[in-house]
């Protein structure tokens, strides 16, 4: 097995998409839930990697798919799109939820170290060798390839939690170590609602019948746990206000800042031209465990991708720092091009958002502000993301409509012609 996806970079991504598309209708509402397996996935985008990282953006993905197919027939791909926004939106306005899963995890990863009977399992379960032929399977098709199918995550982490009887974070942490689109939000968040913490009460339960019809019977797996019990008292996060989209002022000198978090930073600049350009990954803090060299590579694809575009549009040489202290690396940068100002597309919840918030603090002290430039799709859909999805599901139609036509955003048209 190989990684399927082919190159980290914006071309590969649209021609993806283009490829796609035409089956984005009625076919995908019909066949989307089959995993056929690593070598048939044409029923599905497989485009996750490129929106995780904005290589590509979801109002890309959804007036492309709307150019081609009514709203009616494309509606089941159409909300699959809205469901990463929503998660991404609802992290957004909860970050105690992923502060508590990290805690959380360091906890359970330390005692592991001591607790032998859960060591076993898990260890186990990441090698692929508990003896449920469908499980290990998928534990080795997401280490060799960076990928799995959402239905094969949803019975993975319901087998996980339900039948093996380990935490969610454990789990959720090895997808997150894995995965080439590993997201905080759509991954933690996930693993939540499986476990019966996101939805309280409804929890996933995965059956041999639904494996079996839905791998086109490559699996029919035995001894699978029957009821999936609701935990007694999930815990309540409080709803925090999203901050207020920062800006550039007219003519102002910036330095550029491109992180795996935004690969089309370009978009978000209009024609404001930086005076120099930087680009960071931090994949490495995904995890105290080590992160695969598929999604290591691929998030580093996608920042040299995006820094050697913006170069090339702006005409101003770009550097890649492997540094993770951001706050001494960003400082050093700033005084030898004499910038006053950092601009950096907004990084939602995780581990980037983590690092630019003490570079921030650095930076200020030496009165150099870090500007986090928020998406008008993100300030448009994360509202709608306070509560249940059904409720942003009933907002599509509207929010469809304030996205307007233009099928690429329009400073990259102007700059590049
Ligand atoms: C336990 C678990 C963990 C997951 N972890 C991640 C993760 O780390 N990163 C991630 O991007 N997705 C995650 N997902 C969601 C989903 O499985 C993937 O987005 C999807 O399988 C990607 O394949 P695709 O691009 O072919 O999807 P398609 O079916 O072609 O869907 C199109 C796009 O819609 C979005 N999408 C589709 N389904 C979902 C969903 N259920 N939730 C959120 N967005 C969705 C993705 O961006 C996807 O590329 C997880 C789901 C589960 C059950």
């Amino acid at each position: 097995m190989s990684a399927p996806i082919a190159e980290p970079n914006r071309e590969t991504a649209l021609r993806q998409l283009h490829r796609f598309i035409a089956r984005a209708g009625t076919r995908y509402a019909k066949s989307r839930n089959f995993d056929f397996g690593p070598d048939r996935r044409a029923n599905v985008s497989m485009l996750s990697p490129y929106l995780r990282h904005r290589l590509l953006l979801e109002e890309e993905v959804l007036r492309t798919a709307l150019q081609r197919h009514s709203l009616g027939a494309a509606s089941k791909f159409v909300q699959e799109v809205f469901w990463r926004s929503y998660y991404k939106g609802w992290l957004e306005q909860r970050p105690a939820v992923w502060a508590d899963y990290r805690r959380s995890l360091a906890g359970m990863l330390n005692d592991l170290e001591s607790c032998a009977d859960v060591r076993k399992r898990y260890e186990r379960a990441v090698a692929g060798n508990t003896g449920l032929d469908c499980f290990d399977a998928w534990a080795n098709e997401l280490q060799s390839t960076g990928y799995l199918h959402n239905h094969a995550r949803m019975w993975f982490a319901s087998i996980w939690v339900f039948t093996l009887e380990l935490p969610w974070q454990l789990g959720a942490d090895f997808f997150y170590r894995h995965l080439l689109d590993g997201d905080p939000a759509s991954n933690t968040l996930s693993w939540r609602w499986v476990s019966g913490l996101h939805t309280p009460g409804k929890t996933y339960l995965a059956t041999a019948a639904n494996i079996a019809k839905f791998t086109d019977n490559r699996f029919h797996p035995e001894g699978l746990a029957t009821h999936a019990p609701a935990p007694k008292m999930p815990d309540v996060y409080p709803l925090e206000h999203l901050p207020a989209s920062q800006s550039l002022e007219a003519s102002e000198r910036f330095g550029l800042f491109i992180t795996e978090e935004d690969c089309f930073p370009e978009s978000i600049l209009g024609t404001d031209a930086p005076a120099a350009i930087m680009g960071a990954v931090a994949t490495r803090m995904r995890s105290p465990l080590p992160i695969s060299d598929f999604a290591e590579k691929f998030a580093n694809g996608a920042v040299s991708d995006a820094l050697e575009r913006s170069s090339r549009i702006f005409a101003v040489n770009g550097e890649l720092t492997d540094s993770l202290d951001w706050g001494d690396t960003l400082l050093e940068w700033a005084k030898a091009h004499d910038l006053k100002t950092i601009a950096t597309a907004h990084a939602p919840v995780g581990p980037v958002a983590e690092l630019l918030a003490e570079a921030a603090d650095k930076l200020a002290q030496h009165g150099i502000r870090l500007l986090q430039l928020r998406r008008p799709y993100d300030s448009l859909v994360w509202p709608h993301a306070r509560r249940g999805f059904f409720k942003l599901k009933d907002q599509i139609p509207a929010l469809i409509e304030r996205l307007g036509n233009d099928p690429v955003p329009a400073a990259i048209t102007k700059k590049a012609g």
